[in-house]
């Protein structure tokens, strides 16, 4: 009986080190040449046949068993945001204004490992797993980048697997949930245009200030008065700019924002309550207005049978650890550009620990996780993979 977890622990200090020096030298979204490099350069050590340069930075490898069987697709993302880390961690970012605050240097690390517990068992396995280091995740498009240069054909996969290191969740704890696991994202701009003047004399102008306060405050009753409230949906104004001085109205005022849901209908309903409050509110106030939105991702769905296969996986590499069937999020993931076509599951892998001082969010400046996530999220993925090998 092979125990990956003992022997992912054995490989600490080699995944530690490729995480604390992907976080040193964090790269945003269609940048991480030097990640992208570092990742082929570990899978060619391996001895595998590794692509590069898919969707600019991305990076696929094959493993083969040693018989056919069904193609699994285990999916890393390498992206750093455009924050400026204040964790004062002796690892943290060499690259002012660009920090790892998500935890993808941990997925890439865990997805090196997996690939040498994988690489060290292709005796033991029949079919072939495909290795995918996606770049930019953080909201600009890169699985579905990866997809249009044909990530998914030759070989094609049967299953999918991801994982998040997850901050929300303390370091044991690890989140299987079938069904909808991620909500599908929405962006909006609004541009509320009216006629700018003196403070002193609004009578003599349109105030867009005003229709959009009007606008953010009337938005809010779409999930409030028009969801179902046994559903989930959320919208939330994020920026409001305009005006420069206290006695001028100015001319124009812009918003943006994010809607999220987790089915197409509760989308649809939301994005048509949108338009409508928005175009309605501003006209009626005698302003113009240009308002866009652009669907960013789709929804995690964890497929049932996958997923209750991974818990299986879970319950029996960790029997005193903590199985959450229940984790949803209303943040978005773009491993469903991946997942809308091939059935699988994500994993979320608890990192965090308040008694080491490790427990700020993700995107937050003092955010860093507990490195003992690290092996536990790599001999999982690895034992669910093995696991729907079987199959
Ligand atoms: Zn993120
Ligand atoms: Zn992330």
């Amino acid at each position: 009986m092979i125990d990956l977890l003992k022997e992912a622990q054995e490989l600490f200090e080699y995944t530690q080190s490729l995480r604390r020096d992907f976080h040193k030298h964090p790269e945003l979204g269609f940048q991480e040449v030097r990640t992208a490099g570092k990742v082929a350069k570990e899978l060619n050590a391996l001895g595998l046949e590794v692509s590069t340069g898919i969707a600019e930075t991305g990076v696929v490898a094959l493993i083969e068993g040693s018989q056919p069987g069904p193609v699994v697709l285990l999916r890393f993302d390498m992206d750093a945001l455009p924050i400026e880390e204040e964790t004062g961690a002796d690892y943290a970012s060499l690259n002012a204004g660009v920090m790892h605050a998500c935890g993808h240097d941990g997925h890439t690390a865990i997805g090196l490992t997996a690939a040498r517990l994988l690489h060290k068992h292709s005796e033991d396995f029949s079919g072939i797993i495909k290795l995918v280091f996606q770049p930019a995740e953080e909201g600009m498009g890169g699985a579905e980048r990866m997809v249009a240069e044909g990530v998914l054909e030759n070989p094609r996969p049967d299953y999918s697997l991801g994982l998040h290191l997850w901050n929300e969740f303390p370091l044991g704890r690890i989140g299987v949930t079938p069904g909808p696991a991620m909500a599908g994202a929405d962006t909006f701009r609004i541009v509320i245009t009216g006629t700018g003047g003196h403070g002193a004399a609004p009578n003599l102008s349109v105030d867009p200030v005003l229709a959009a306060s009007q606008v953010v405050v009337t938005l809010q009753s779409i999930v409030s008065r028009n969801v179902d409230p046994i559903e989930s949906s959320v919208l939330s104004v994020t920026t409001i700019r305009g005006g420069e001085a206290f006695n001028v109205i100015p001319e124009e005022v812009e918003l943006m924002g994010t809607i999220r849901s987790y089915k197409p209908e509760i989308r649809d309903l939301v994005l048509e309550r949108f338009y409508s409050i928005v175009k309605g509110v501003s006209e009626s106030m005698g302003c113009e207005v240009d308002v866009s939105t652009q669907h960013l991702t789709p929804p995690v769905v964890n497929d049932e049978h996958i997923s209750r296969k991974v818990q299986a996986v879970v319950e029996t590499m960790f029997p005193d650890g903590e199985l959450d069937v229940t984790s949803r999020t209303m943040g978005s993931e773009d491993m469903s550009y991946l997942m809308d076509d091939i059935p699988g599951c994500y994993i979320f892998v608890g990192s965090n620990n308040p008694e080491k001082g490790l427990d700020a969010g993700h995107h937050n400046p003092h955010f860093d996780f507990d490195e003992g996530a690290l092996p536990r999220g790599a001999a999982l993925i690895t034992a669910a993979a093995l696991d729907l090998m079987k199959n």
